[in-house]
């Protein structure tokens, strides 16, 4: 049993804090958000009132926040009111930069710290099935890997601090790209008098197939769990993918990587989220595709 800080009660960290009691851990929570303090202590924690009283004698202390800026208040408020010896996991989404930094401060203050940011969303943290990508030396990591494992089924050590956020946000570009390509081609598919079972039935058997395809499809009716069939709702909100996909493109432009399509999507991810569509899922971009299409050409 190991008495837990958790910094960051929203719909993620919410869940993930349950999971952890579940497990039998002393968790000791904390949210600037009252609905999120309500929820958590239903579930079990022990909500106090701020970050220094959450991680004062904490052995683990864990963060799922927004994002970096956030998360680098958080730890100035936190790292130095933290016990000796304690191990800091961060599993928000931040800059691989922000995720440096957060350790550097960490190892100043002689405090173990990883980056541990998750894929698989609300039901994944709901379920305890997420996955967890980690950067960290190789001792804090077995640490951090027992209470991960009490969230996720899945812990992956990607290399040394920030490599965690490396992998997090390449995985999402190739997912925000792969969602545009499939979508473009099912509206291509449209003019060209395809339908959608027809394109689905040969692309997910052919080159073409891609968990954006098979699992998330933007069409309804090929895949009956994907989000097109609920009318786009409950899925991986488009303005998540519109941030994952800014850090993205962010860190193209830092090292000088000529990615077209990655600053491109994040373009098109940014204008649906500012445009009033950030809360649905990112496949929602195939209908407005469809609706550019629409103008004058048919
Ligand atoms: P959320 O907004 O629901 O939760 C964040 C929580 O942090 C909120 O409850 C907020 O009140 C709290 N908070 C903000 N500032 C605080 C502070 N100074 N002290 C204490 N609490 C503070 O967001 P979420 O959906 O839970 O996402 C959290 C992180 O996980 C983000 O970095 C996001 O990119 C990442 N993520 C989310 C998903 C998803 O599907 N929601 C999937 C993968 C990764």
């Amino acid at each position: 049993m190991t008495v837990i800080a958790f910094i960051g009660l929203g719909h993620m960290g919410g869940p993930m804090a349950a999971n952890l009691v579940r497990a039998g851990h002393t968790v000791r929570g904390c949210d600037r958000d009252e609905t999120a303090r309500a929820a958590a202590q239903q579930a079990g924690v022990t909500v106090v009132a701020d970050a220094a009283e959450a991680v004062a004698g904490a052995e683990a202390v864990i963060t799922m926040l927004p994002n970096g800026e956030i998360l680098r208040a958080v730890y100035a408020e936190a790292v130095p009111a933290a016990a000796a010896g304690a191990l800091l996991i961060d599993c928000s989404t931040v800059a691989v930069d922000d995720a440096r930094a957060a350790a550097d401060q960490a190892r100043a203050a002689g405090l173990a710290a990883v980056d541990a940011p998750v894929s698989g969303g609300v039901v994944g943290a709901e379920a305890g099935t997420l996955t967890f990508m980690v950067g960290g030396a190789g001792a804090a990591i077995d640490r951090a890997r027992p209470l991960l494992e009490a969230m996720g089924k899945k812990v992956v050590h990607c290399g040394d601090a920030g490599a965690g956020q490396a992998a997090k946000i390449c995985n999402n570009m190739i997912l925000g790209i792969s969602m545009v390509a499939v979508s473009e081609a099912f509206v291509l598919g449209e003019k060209l008098g395809l339908s959608h079972q027809a394109l689905y039935d040969v692309a997910s058997a052919a080159s073409g197939q891609c968990w954006a395809l098979t699992t998330n499809c933007p069409v309804p009716g090929p895949v009956p769990a994907s989000p097109a069939n609920r009318d786009y709702e409950a899925g991986f909100a488009s303005g998540l993918m519109a941030k994952d996909l800014g850090l993205a493109a962010a860190a193209l432009r830092d090292h000088g990587v000529p990615g077209g399509l990655g600053e491109a999507v994040a373009q098109q991810y940014a204008r649906l989220r500012d445009a009033g569509f950030g809360d649905k899922d990112f496949s929602d971009v195939i209908n407005h595709i469809r609706s550019s299409a629409g103008e004058g050409t048919d």
